[in-house]
């Protein structure tokens, strides 16, 4: 990562939080999320009146992303604060955490960004140390117990 692409994608996402739909919350979030292909994805929150169905900004960075193809990314920001007041530095909830976890390594960068130039670098390791992946599955995989298949006449 070169210092002008995280300028470029904390000074994306903070402009996505203008696409932010988020009428019951007024938290507005926006995402920009490096492609491995060099190209930035972006998302913002989207909120719905049955809550369950909202999405958050990264998310939806992550998922327009994958549903064109890519599934390996270089580094997200995100910007997210109240609607009309400062920008704070907004982590991922614990699901997008999660969804990161599926297609990002452990030192995958999250820049919490208030401006281009104001953010705070993170790694998805050091937010989510211990997240269930892919991994865990196969450890869990084991044979079908025998008692299973006997009984039939
Ligand atoms: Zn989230």
């Amino acid at each position: 990562m070169t210092e002008d692409e995280i300028r470029e994608i904390c000074g994306s996402a903070v402009k996505m939080r203008e696409r932010s739909y988020a009428p019951y919350s007024h938290f507005r979030v926006g995402a920009a999320l490096l492609g491995e292909d060099g190209k930035i994805y972006t998302g913002c929150n989207i909120e719905n009146a049955a809550f369950t169905p909202t999405n958050c900004a990264e998310r939806t960075a992550i998922f327009k992303a994958v549903s064109e193809g890519v599934t390996k990314f270089q580094a997200i920001a995100i910007a997210g604060g109240p609607e009309g007041g400062e920008l704070s530095y907004c982590p991922p909830c614990g699901v997008c955490r999660q969804v990161m976890e599926e297609f990002c390594p452990k030192d995958f960068p999250i820049y919490l960004a208030r401006s281009g130039t104001d953010y705070r670098a993170y790694i998805l390791g050091s937010l989510l140390p211990e997240g269930f992946g892919g991994k865990n599955l196969k450890s869990w995989e084991r044979e079908e117990p025998e008692e299973l298949g006997t009984g039939r006449t």
